[in-house]
């Protein structure tokens, strides 16, 4: 079955989808984007994945390409088009197209709109969870608004392919002293020995995950206390487990930071529980 992505106001075949080279996003990362997470047949978070686009559009002064109605309902039809039931919706909004000049555009330039799907096989995410990943510690080369939601990743892209060389899934962006951040793609996490969930606090240092959010209210839910606060790559080795979030591997462990075993270097039982009850606990929109 051929693959239809949403550009513009049509529904077009993914293998002819184009924007035009002088688009904002593809000239200056002038662009936000939010990814959703489909699981059995219905978007995971919607309503707060929508609420981070209207924040990261409004930092960056872009409008709204459409309703937020009529965007749900774009998100929708990519997915049935392309019948994803597990996987993911991806959207991305750039300021437009426009002459190539640094300044915004006037304001008869439209924001430029684009929805792919795709799907993950449930049981591939399943036995990568089973697995548990491995990560690397990477100085944070970022610039200082990156709880923006940008198409900005060349840091993250860059330290993506520097875990892959390593034999890592992940890699861990860590201040100056030591403090971890959050991953390239993924908000980083620790248990300590006395059960307790820690995550670095969502400040301008890292974006605001959708499914850290949610993870709080699993975690109350199953009685489990969350400590905001910094931790370091010495903590975090010598943790009681540690994981990352994100919309697209859910709760995943991490079995290794820098090549030394955390915990006793496999999956732990609470990111195991946490990542069990997500899907119970998230908001759940027909897809
Ligand atoms: N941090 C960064 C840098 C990310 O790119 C992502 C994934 N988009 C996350 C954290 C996790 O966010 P979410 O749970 O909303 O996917």
């Amino acid at each position: 079955m051929s693959r239809i992505a949403y550009v513009n106001g049509r529904y077009v075949p993914h293998a002819e989808a184009a924007v035009h080279i002088e688009d904002r996003g593809y000239q200056f990362a002038d662009g936000v984007y939010e990814v959703c997470e489909v699981t059995r047949g219905y978007i995971i978070d919607m309503s707060r994945h929508l609420d981070r686009l209207d924040r990261s559009l409004g930092e960056l002064a872009i409008a709204w390409p459409m309703s937020r109605n009529a965007l749900k309902l774009v998100l929708r039809e990519v997915l049935r088009r392309n019948r994803v039931r597990d996987g993911m919706v991806y959207l991305q909004v750039t300021r437009g197209v426009a002459k190539r000049d640094h300044p915004f555009p006037g304001p008869a330039t439209r924001p430029s709109m684009v929805v792919t799907a795709s799907r993950i096989d449930p049981a591939a995410s399943r036995r990568n969870a089973d697995t548990g990943i491995r990560v690397i510690t990477v100085p944070d080369n970022r610039w200082e608004r990156v709880d923006i939601k940008t198409v900005g990743l060349l840091p993250n892209v860059l330290a993506r392919q520097q875990a892959k060389d390593a034999g890592a899934q992940e890699a861990w962006f860590v201040d100056a002293s030591g403090v971890v951040l959050e991953g390239s793609a993924t908000n980083a996490w620790i248990v300590t020995k006395d059960g307790k969930l820690v995550t670095r606090q969502a400040d301008t240092g890292i974006l605001r995950g959708i499914t850290r959010t949610t993870l709080f209210d699993v975690a109350k839910k199953l009685n489990v206390t969350v400590e905001e606060r910094d931790f370091t790559v010495e903590e975090a080795q010598s943790a009681r487990e540690a994981f990352v979030t994100s919309a697209t591997k859910t709760v995943m462990p991490v079995v290794a930071i820098d090549d030394r075993p955390v915990g006793n270097g496999h999956p732990g039982s609470v990111a195991q529980a946490l990542r069990e009850a997500f899907f119970d606990v998230a908001e759940k929109t027909s897809a």
